[in-house]
């Protein structure tokens, strides 16, 4: 009996963890050399900077509990529920679900959940076939868990999981990230950008983390990342621009950085949790779902516990 899961983000760890709570032999093939796709950050400083997602949301019981132990375990927080909302020159205010941010960076909720389970970072898988087979070896299931065209990337186009995936958008974004030498702009705690030409968030990084550093991390709307995909760091100066107009900031920052995101959310949610073929071809994410964190989570936890079922133990 063999599963592998390729990604180590969030989906695909929630599904390696009861997939190994269920006594199923399983292992996680991941490209990066971290664990978290894209709830990843950078370590600047000293500091962890988030620069996928900006903080999560929790409704699902089954998410709830594990988020209560991230708390308990000092990995997580409560952060806002209460969002500003920028744009035309005025600024107001968005009430929601509380959100929630790590202390210690996003990416360290995957890791805690990874704990336990056998997951091989820095490995690129490159075909995924029938069988199934990874990379030429026989498994009994594989779960893609990723952005739909990164799975239709390692499937042939004839396969039935392939026609799951074709035809959907997945737009770009880039996350900058900076520094000033002073906190300058009015509590926020983070903001959505209506309608804005460059910016669709701004986020109070040490607002969300906690320790107050004067550090902003901003999302680009999707049209400035594909302009500027071939040169993240293209995409700081017209992001610059954007925070000194809606926020007054009028100093230089100490240091700016730039990630681009290729896939960073689908156009479109989709109903279903997940697909489960029956050659044991898998898929999850949060492109099965509306694209969040919680989202992911939901999707591999849901796959695990059918693919459980299914596989003799
Ligand atoms: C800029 C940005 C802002 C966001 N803001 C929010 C937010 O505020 N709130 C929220 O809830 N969500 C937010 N999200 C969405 C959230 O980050 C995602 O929903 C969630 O992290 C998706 O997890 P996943 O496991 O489905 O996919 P991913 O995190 O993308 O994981 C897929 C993994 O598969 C790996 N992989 C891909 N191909 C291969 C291969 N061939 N071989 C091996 N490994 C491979 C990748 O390296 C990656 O680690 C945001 C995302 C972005 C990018």
């Amino acid at each position: 009996m063999s599963v592998v899961v390729v990604g180590a983000g969030m989906a695909g760890v929630a599904c390696a963890a009861e997939l190994a709570s269920a006594g199923l032999p399983v292992r996680v093939v991941e490209r990066a050399a971290d664990v978290g796709g894209r709830m990843g950050g950078t370590v600047v400083g000293g500091r962890a900077v988030d620069l996928g997602a900006a903080y999560f949301t929790v409704r699902d019981p089954g998410f709830a509990a594990v988020v209560e132990r991230w708390r308990a375990a000092g990995l997580a927080r409560p952060w806002t529920s209460e969002l500003a909302v920028l744009g035309d020159g005025s600024r107001g205010r968005a009430p929601g679900p509380q959100r929630w941010a790590a202390p210690a960076g996003l990416g360290g909720l995957v890791a805690e959940l990874a704990g336990g389970v056998a997951v091989e970072t820095g490995r690129e898988v490159r075909r995924v076939g029938p069988g199934p087979t990874v990379d030429g070896e026989q498994v009994d299931a594989v779960v893609l868990a990723m952005p739909d065209p990164q799975a239709l990337s390692l499937l042939d186009p004839a396969h039935p999981a392939a026609a799951r995936l074709a035809g959907r958008e997945w737009r770009p974004a880039i996350a900058v990230a900076a520094e000033w030498p002073v906190r300058e702009w009015e509590e926020l705690p983070a903001a959505f950008v209506n309608d804005h030409p460059v910016l669709t968030l701004v986020a109070d990084d040490g607002a969300r983390r906690g320790d107050g550093a004067p550090v902003l991390v901003a999302h680009t709307t999707a049209d400035v990342a594909r302009a500027h995909a071939g040169d993240p760091d293209g995409a700081v100066e017209p992001v610059l621009a954007a925070i000194r107009d809606l926020l007054g900031v009028s100093t230089e920052p100490r240091w700016t950085l730039a990630h681009h995101w290729p896939h960073a959310s689908p156009a479109e949610g989709r109903e279903e949790p997940f697909h489960l073929g029956v050659d044991g071809v898998a898929l999850a994410g949060d492109g099965w779902g509306s694209p969040r964190v919680e989202t992911a989570w939901r999707s591999g936890h849901l796959l695990g516990q059918a693919l459980a079922t299914r596989l003799p133990v």
